[in-house]
């Protein structure tokens, strides 16, 4: 899965949103987040994302991340 970590704060950008195959972003408090059980690893976001926020989990500081993207995607 990718993730989106706190570099997404206040970017107003929602490039990312609009390329997702699966529609699996979702709104957090101040920040989007990906709902790691729907993304389906495709990458198209990341480089759509011009705060570097989108990031695979495979990287040791995107791990924390996961579950935070879990929690407030299910939110909703
Ligand atoms: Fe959506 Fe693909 Fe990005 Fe996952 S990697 S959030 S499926 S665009």
């Amino acid at each position: 899965t990718y993730i989106v970590n706190d570099n997404c704060i206040a970017c107003k950008y929602t490039d990312c949103v609009e390329v997702c195959p699966v529609d699996c972003f979702y709104e957090g408090e101040n920040m989007l987040v990906i709902h790691p059980d729907e993304c389906i690893d495709c990458g198209v976001c990341e480089p759509e994302c011009p705060a570097d926020a989108i990031r695979p989990d495979t990287e040791p500081e995107a791990e924390k991340w996961v579950e935070f993207n879990r929690k407030y995607s299910e939110l909703w």
